[in-house]
This record gives C-alpha cells, structure tokens and sequence, in this order.
C-alpha cells in the first residue's frame, strides 16, 4: 500500500512584528488569508493537514478557509509554547503507524510556496529520506559588534543556504528525531536542526526566493505585490455557453431554482442551462475541458442530476488544481418566462456554493424580442464568463 502524505501546517505566528492586530497568517494576501493560500497549496499533495494553532484562534483559522476548497481533511492541534513543541503537538497527532509516511512541515506564514517547491521536497523524502526547501545565500554575511561596529570577519558563503519550508521527512525518524531532541533538551530553530541533532541526514532541495515568509510589514507588501504579478499568480478567464430545449412535462431549474413555468428544459441532466454555461466556463478557465468530458450524457450517474451538484464537483476539481474563482457573470437568454423575481435567489444559490459573496456573482436575463429559437421559445441560451485566481502555490511553470 502506498505510504500517506501529512503535512503539518504552523499556525501560531502573531502580529508583533507586523504591528498587525491579528495573527499575520490570517491577513488577507489578494483577498485570499495567507493560511488559507498556504493550505491550498499544499492540499493537492497530501492526504491530510495537521493545522497547529492557538485554541482561540481556531474559529477564525477555520474560517479562514471558507474562500478557498481545501480538497483534503483539515485537522486542528493546538500549539505548543515554541515552533519545535507546537511541531511535536502536531506529530502526536498523526496516529499512522506506517514508519515511511511522509510529514511536510510548513510554515503558515509562507503562503507563496510553490508546487514546483513542495515538489521537491516530498520526492527527496520518497527517494532519500528527507528534504529541505532552501536557496544559496547571496548577500555577504557579517556580524555587528557594539555600536553598529562591523566585528569579525566576512563569512565565506559558498555553501551558505538559507532555510526555508516545507522540511519534509519520514514520520518514524522525525518521531525519533523529536524525542531524542526531548531527553537532550535540545532545541533546534527548525526541524533540520532536530534531525541533524539524532544524526538523520538532511538533504537539501532547491526553494524560491519567492516564498517568503511574512514576518514585516514589508514581507506583506511584497507578498501583495507578487501575487498581484500576473506571471507568478495567473488570472485566467473561462467563457461557457449552453442552449437546452424547452418542452412539456419538465422543470424549469435555472441556476438551482425551481421557477413554475408551463414547460421546462429537456436533457439529461435536470438542464440547468446556466449552470451548465458557468461550469463549462470555470472548466475553460483551468484548462479542464468541458461538462461533456466530465459528466458524459452516456453515463447514468448523471441522469436528471442536480446541476448544482455537478458544480459542486467543478469546484473541487478547480481546487485541485490551485485556482478559486474570483468572480462570474452569467446572461440567461429566454423570452418566457419573465425572471427577474429569481435573480436574487438564483445568486445566493451561486454564492454559497461557490464560496463567494454575492458582488463577485452577477446574473442576468434578456429575451430576444421575438428573434431567433429563444424568441419564438423553443429553448433557453446562457452565456458565462468568469475569472479564476490562483488559491495557493505562486507557480512560474504551471503544470497546466
Ligand atoms: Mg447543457
């Protein structure tokens, strides 16, 4: 059987530094809380995330990820008094006593990591054991002695890497990498130092010197600024377009409601018509093909299903793939029946199944006068358009 992935996922950073009111991690970055960016992109590479945090905080760290669908389970530990005892709080959590699971450890506060990143981390833990996501030093390092007084010598900084996260490792050697570091009452600044400490090796990975941690007012400012940096965080747009018959003896759902109409709209499924525009637009926008290719109409499963269920599923598989929407306009083209009392109930069924507020959803209705299928009404069209945004990983190559 295939070893699990875990990853264990910081949470306890404060504001101090920040001179933030709030915990920086669930400062919004582009809208999205830095936690939640961070959980989005490690979710598509493990199979649970241990979210180590402070008990008063979990409601709101929880709440943090309503704008974005973590596609795995999210389990809440509280942390400890330092990073190593919360990273231990976090590892008595993981019960699996398979010894060769994967444990990514991240800091929550890194929330620009980036798959390539997270990548190479767990391959080196696959292939070799462990693996640290980490970047050469570039600046010249000096100590400073009284005064501002430049004291020492340079430092040669050849084989000078700075640390970063994940740090991912085996979960019986960091088990026994955290209890030796115990009964010696060694503490390490991060978990590398922990495992050197029992002696495990410590392979390095190639990091980015775009994942930054947040610690300063600036570190936010930059992490804005990159997210915003179209190449690093790409917003994709997606159009979708659908036409459904209308005929006798069928319901008229649009947009998840139920509208009393003397006919409705023939298919498959329940022919949600701008449902199906909206899905195919958010599948366009991720590169994912379209509704046919997910739910075929050859497939039973599918017969008189609830559009809003398959939505459901376009979410999650946009989730898989690192992206939310930001926001989607829909035009529903019908000359009966008059739809405008539904407009509000048909976008709060988007909202909350999307995770969005109600301004980032726009639908609307025209008829045609009198022109073309719609006008002489024989069927209903729906045009969506929408933009997509990167949830997690701030990926230069993306894999799609
Ligand atoms: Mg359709």
């Amino acid at each position: 059987m295939k070893s699990k992935v875990y990853a264990i996922l910081l949470a306890g950073g404060s504001g101090t530094r920040m001179n933030a009111p709030v915990n920086k991690i669930l400062l919004p970055v582009r809208g999205i809380p830095c936690i939640a960016r961070s959980a989005a992109a490690l979710a598509p590479f493990v199979s649970e995330i241990v979210l180590v945090g402070r008990p008063n905080e979990k409601e709101a760290l929880m709440n943090a990820f309503n704008l974005v669908r973590v596609t795995c389970p999210i389990v809440f530990v509280c942390g400890g008094s330092t990073r190593q005892a919360s990273v231990f709080n976090g590892l008595q959590s993981i019960t699996d006593i398979d010894e060769s699971a994967a444990v990514l450890i991240h800091d929550g506060a890194r929330c620009l990591v980036s798959a390539e990143t997270i990548s190479a981390v767990l391959s080196a833990v696959l292939e070799k054991g462990s693996g640290v996501a980490s970047v050469p030093v570039t600046d010249t390092l000096r100590s400073s002695g009284t005064d501002d007084l430049m004291a020492g010598s340079t430092l040669p900084r050849d084989n000078l890497f700075a640390m970063q996260t994940p740090q991912g490792f085996r979960l019986g050697e960091l088990r026994k990498a955290f209890s030796v570091a115990d009964q010696d009452g060694f503490i390490g600044t991060d978990d590398a130092a922990v495992m050197a400490h029992a002696g495990f090796p410590v392979y390095l990975t190639p990091g980015s010197r775009y994942n930054i941690k947040l610690t300063t007012w600036e570190d936010y400012q930059m992490a804005e600024a990159l997210v915003s940096f179209s190449s690093l965080s790409p917003i994709r747009v997606g159009f979708g377009y659908d036409v459904h018959q209308l005929t006798e003896n069928r319901r008229l759902i649009l947009c998840g409601v139920d509208i009393p109409y003397e006919k409705g709209l023939l298919g498959h499924s329940d022919a949600d018509v701008a449902l199906h525009a909206l899905m195919d637009a958010l599948l366009g926008a991720a590169g994912l093909g379209d509704i046919g290719k997910h739910f075929p109409d050859s497939d039973n499963t599918y017969l008189n299903i609830d559009s809003m269920k398959l939505l459901d599923h376009v979410m999650n598989k946009l989730a898989e793939v690192g992206y939310v929407p930001s926001n989607v306009d829909i035009t529903i083209v019908a000359q009966k029946p008059k739809l405008a009392p539904y407009i509000r109930q048909m976008t709060e069924n988007l909202a909350s199944a999307m995770h969005l507020p109600l301004f980032r959803i726009n639908v609307k209705a025209t008829t045609t006068e009198h022109l073309g299928f719609e006008g002489r009404m024989e069927g209903i069209s729906a045009y969506a358009v929408c933009l997509i945004q990167s949830a997690g990983s701030c990926s230069v190559n993306s894999s799609f």
